[in-house]
């Protein structure tokens, strides 16, 4: 700070301290005993109203944090959860992955890994036949944002879940595609793999209310016609992912094995008869994994 910038603020703490002094002595209190000094009445300065938001904002994020911390404790979760940096302004440019590309042009990108230099991740739930709604009340309560990829063939007989799911959080779990049952597309013609994908827009919407932007394909196989098929029918991208989570294991697409900044981590909707635990148990590891590796979870759809 300059020499004159120093004088002026000293000038205007004295301006303060002076508009201050007599209401601080009514209310018989020593000027300086704690707190800030309550304002004079009908000043409204800028600086203090920004002063006053700057405060607030800080109460709500040490609010949520608090709240965060009392959920991770309450599931059982070893460390709380990383609060996520702010989303981009804008969203990145993403494009095809090295070595995922196929020969058609000015199709939807294929990734597994979102560009960004955050330490955050993304978490994308595929398939959906568990419906745990132990699942729903753990991620509201731990404010811990995610994506749900859906296919129908196990979806269909309780449309009503992934609806919970989608309402259960204050900007909303956003549902995607997974096609209509699961099949191998790379083995389909062009119009059976239309079928799939665009049949699943067509459910979402019709279900949900929101025509999908994103689709991921059964297994991660694809060619060509596959992301022809999705571009007609309105799919923007097509995200794969970097690592899968199990309730009991880990494992990882680089040789590193380790996590990146926006690399997208899978898991699926299974219970206890499919694999080595419960949504929650399944939850819980990878949020350990995340956190333990100084990450966030951040909203896909902030990015993509
Ligand atoms: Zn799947």
């Amino acid at each position: 700070m300059t020499k004159g910038g120093s004088r002026r603020a000293l000038g205007a703490a004295l301006l303060v301290a002076a508009l201050t002094s007599t209401a601080a002595c009514s209310e018989g209190s020593a000027p300086g005993a704690g707190g800030a000094p309550a304002p004079a009445a009908g000043q409204q300065a800028p600086a203090k109203t920004a002063a006053r938001l700057a405060a607030e904002k800080k109460a709500a994020l040490a609010e949520r944090r608090a709240a965060r911390a009392v959920a991770a404790k309450k599931w059982g979760l070893r460390l709380t959860p990383l609060e996520a940096p702010a989303p981009p302004r804008t969203k990145p440019r993403i494009t095809t992955r090295k070595g995922f590309e196929t020969d058609g042009e000015g199709l939807p990108p294929v990734f597994t890994t979102v560009p960004t230099k955050e330490k955050v991740v993304f978490l994308t739930i595929d398939d959906g036949a568990e419906k745990d709604p132990e699942l729903i009340r753990m991620m509201r309560e731990l404010d811990i944002p995610y994506s749900a990829f859906l296919s129908d063939y196990v979806v269909s007989d309780d449309y009503g879940y992934f609806a919970k799911m989608q309402k259960s959080q204050p900007r909303g779990v956003a549902l995607h595609n997974h096609t209509l049952n699961h099949k191998y597309l790379p083995g389909l013609s062009y119009a059976r793999q239309k079928r799939e994908i665009c049949g699943m827009q067509d459910v979402i919407e019709k279900k949900y209310g929101k025509r999908p932007e994103l689709f991921r394909p059964p297994y991660g196989n694809y060619n060509e016609d596959t992301l022809r098929a999705a571009k007609s029918c309105g799919v923007k991208a097509v995200p794969l992912w970097a690592s899968e989570a199990f309730p009991d294991h880990m494992e990882w697409r680089e040789w590193d094995r380790d996590l990146h900044p926006g690399d997208i981590v899978l898991t699926h909707f299974r219970g206890e008869e499919d694999w080595k635990g419960s949504m929650p148990d399944m939850i819980r590891r990878v949020m350990n994994v995340i956190t333990s590796k100084g990450y966030a979870v951040g909203r896909l759809e902030d990015y993509v």
